[in-house]
């Protein structure tokens, strides 16, 4: 038997799996580098589109068929800027490898730019269930500040079209934007709640080490929002969202009921996951592994011949302990206790009571019979919180 260090994808984990898991695949290709994207994502490389679905769809064939798959995301990069035909292939493979008797949702981005009528049908028509769309603002400065490759017009229309599926529908939009002021965030917020959208992510401009728009920041050629507007911006715009019927179930995540990220809440609550493509990250158990991350690397060759995995790590429990409480505490339904229990095999109150009794003492987390939780109006804090209960 081969041991553990020595697989070649991550797909080999999940081989005599009992538990249900999520199944993330990533697409690497944008049509332009938007300059905050820390992603693994390329410009001016789709030559190598048909490559990489290869190696994909032959990582795929390795899982069992069907494979107790719960979630699907399709993510990048820009899914919706593969061929029809790679979106195709890609998306019949997925169907052959999940069964609808596990599977509870599939979702794919796509950018407006990219997304047309024949992809949509092929995504509709092989099983996908949810789409979301990176708009990220409906103002078209600064769509060109974010430097994406899309209009506002663009956004609507690529909107239009798929309230006209079947597809659930989520809306990437980006706030707190340099000089943005509050009422133009809150046009953005209304606009996207226009459309039949279940979901909507609103996530805070940051300003990521080894982006454009960091050296920009470095450089003084662009400036943050300060601390004061961030906050009147994020306060206004969710609780716009929030009044409309949404509920703030992440810190940037919102829906209607039902209609939360299944995969994303999966991420959030410890599940394990399969990552394939690119730079895709994989747990399973302890086990954390990563792939080749770029798309020259990632070959069927390398599959083959050196194996695509480039990170392998077993993690312990006290690593895994404060990568439950980061996420855990991430969401409105909180830290469930029974769930570091079960992910760390040790109480909460063992890993770090004095730090937690002292955060519920300064009121930054409420505790409940089962949960720790970060209350709505202390959010704006979450990072200072996780860092006095993980350090
Ligand atoms: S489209 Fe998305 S993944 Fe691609 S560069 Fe822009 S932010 Fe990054």
């Amino acid at each position: 038997m081969r041991r553990a260090t020595e697989i070649t994808s991550a797909a080999e984990l999940f081989l005599s799996r009992e538990a249900e898991f999520g199944l993330y695949i990533h697409t690497p290709f944008c049509v332009t580098k938007c300059p905050y994207c820390d992603f693994n994502s390329y410009q001016g490389l789709s030559h190598h589109e048909d490559e990489v679905v290869d190696t994909i769809l032959r990582e795929l064939a390795m899982l069992p068929k069907p494979s107790k798959i719960s979630t699907v995301f399709i993510g990048g990069g820009t899914p919706s800027m593969l061929s029809e035909k790679n979106i195709e292939r890609l998306f019949r493979a997925v169907r052959s490898a999940t069964n609808d008797e596990f599977l509870r949702e599939w979702t794919v981005e796509v950018n407006p730019e990219s997304v047309t009528k024949p992809k949509l049908d092929v995504i509709s028509n092989e099983g996908a269930t949810r789409i979301s769309v990176g708009v990220q603002s409906f103002n078209d400065s600064h769509l060109r500040l974010l430097g994406r490759a899309h209009s506002s017009g663009k956004a609507r229309q690529a909107l239009e079209m798929i309230s006209g599926t079947k597809l659930d529908l989520s809306i990437d939009l980006i706030t707190c934007l340099p000089g943005q002021t509050v009422d133009q965030a809150l046009e953005d917020a209304r606009e996207a709640m226009n459309y039949p959208a279940g979901h909507i992510s609103c996530y805070c401009l940051t300003f990521e080490e080894g982006t454009k728009f960091r050296e920009d920041l470095e450089a003084g050629t662009i400036a943050e929002s300060s601390e004061e507007l961030a906050l009147e911006i994020m306060q206004t715009v969710y609780s716009e969202i929030t009044s409309n019927g949404f509920s703030r179930y992440e810190v940037s995540n919102f829906a209607k009921p039902g209609k939360e990220c299944l995969h994303n809440l999966g991420y959030w609550t410890g599940s394990d996951y399969l990552g394939i493509g690119p730079g895709a990250a994989s747990r399973a158990g302890r086990i954390r592994s990563k792939t080749n991350l770029h798309p020259t690397e990632y070959t069927i060759v390398n599959l083959s011949e050196t194996g695509l995995i480039s990170e392998f790590e077993i993690l312990s429990n006290e690593q895994i302990a404060i990568e439950t409480i980061m996420m855990g505490l991430r969401l409105s339904s909180g830290l469930n206790m029974e769930t570091f229990r079960n992910l760390t095999g040790m109480d909460i109150e063992e890993f770090n009571g004095v730090q937690i009794r002292a955060a519920v003492h300064k009121g930054w987390i409420s505790k409940s019979a089962n949960s720790f939780k970060v209350p709505a109006n202390n959010l704006h804090l979450l990072d200072h919180i996780i860092s006095s209960l993980t350090t």
